[in-house]
Order: C-alpha cells, then structure tokens, then sequence
C-alpha cells in the first residue's frame, strides 16, 4: 500500500529528526498513529462480533449463513490478537468509536430492512455490504502491518498478517459466493424498469 509522507504545515513529521547527541527522542507520532488506528480496529472488530449474526440470521442461503458464522468466530480471534498486539507495545487494550465502521454496519442493516425476508436480492445485496466492511478492515489491516514493519515491530506485524490474510479470504469467499448461484438466481426475482422502458419504445416505433 502506498503511503503520503506526514506533513505538518511545511515541517516533515519524523521520528528520528527529532533525537538529539543526548539520544532523548520526542514521542513518536507515527507510534501515537498506529495505536490510534489499533485502537479504531479494536472498536470496528467488536462491533462485528455484534453485527455478524444479525447477518447471519437474515440470509436467505446456507452457504452466506455458513459465511457469516465462520466469519464470526475468526472476527472473534481478531479481537484477541488485537489485544496480543497491545500487550506487546505495553498498551492497554482500548477501542476508539470508528464512525465510518458505525456506517457500514447500518449500511448493512438498512439492506436486512429494504430487502425482503428469503429473497436471494437480500443475499446478494449483503454480501455486497460485507465486502465493503471486509475492504476497511483490509485496508486498516494493511496499513497496521507496514507501519509495524516500519517501527521494527516485527511480531506485532506477524499477528496482524495472520488477520488481513483472513479478511482477505473472507472477501474472496464472499465473491466466489455471490458468483455461485445467488446473483444470478436474485436477477430472476423481478423485471427490470429498463425492460418494460424498451417495450414501450418498441410500441412507440411500432
Ligand atoms: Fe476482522
Ligand atoms: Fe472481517
């Protein structure tokens, strides 16, 4: 993942700039980053826990119910490792409301209210509202990891591959899912407004 360089007004933020002969370092912004984005992910991952089987429940499929439910006990590890990697910088394990993770979960619930009950429409239109969770959290996951590489934290780094590996798995899932059978079955449960927009031209050029 690329990354812009910090920039403070015109003044570079950089942690080693700052040490002097006397080997005294201010505190380092890109470490006051990084546990601010742990501590967003922290948050964002036990709101899952509490999302995910209200997903589970409204999906019309097996395989989607299977998803979510598998998903849920490794979005329950995530939490774990998460409080690991806090341990390991010395941390207190602290979740940051993440609104824009608050958003997707409602994002995913008005689907369950607008869709209805047994309709494969729900289920396509929930993976769709999974995957865009799993792509924060591949996202946040990412940039964890690079940054943990980049402060020589290199087993903090190992736990949080072992996390974006699974999101990353899961959104591939979630795909090979929707290609399955249910977009195709969920094109079926309705006619289109663009179709019955042709059949009047039709008439009209008739
Ligand atoms: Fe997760
Ligand atoms: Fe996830």
């Amino acid at each position: 993942m690329k990354q812009k360089t910090s920039q403070t007004g015109n003044k570079r933020v950089s942690a080693n700039t700052s040490a002097g002969n006397n080997g005294k370092k201010q505190e380092s912004l890109l470490e006051k980053f990084f546990i601010d984005q742990l501590q967003d992910i922290y948050y964002a991952e036990q709101q899952l826990v509490k999302a995910l089987p209200k997903m589970q429940e409204a999906s019309t499929t097996e395989e989607l119910e299977d998803a979510f439910a598998h998903h849920l006990e490794q979005t329950e590890r995530h939490v774990k490792r998460l409080e690991k990697v806090f341990k390991m910088i010395r941390q207190e394990p602290e979740g940051k409301k993440c609104e824009a993770m608050d958003g997707l979960i409602r994002e995913a619930q008005s689907i369950i209210d607008e869709t209805e009950e047994g309709t494969m429409t729900r289920d396509a239109a929930l993976i769709i509202a999974a995957q865009k969770v799993e792509h924060y959290e591949i996202a946040t996951y990412g940039g964890l990891v690079q940054l943990a590489l980049t402060m020589q934290l290199h087993r903090a780094a190992d736990v949080l591959e072992k996390t974006l590996a699974e999101e990353e798995d899961t959104d591939q899932q979630l795909t090979f899912i929707a290609e399955g059978y249910i977009n195709m079955e969920a094109e079926n449960e309705g006619g289109y407004s663009w179709e019955k927009h042709e059949e009047t031209q039709q008439g009209v050029n008739a």
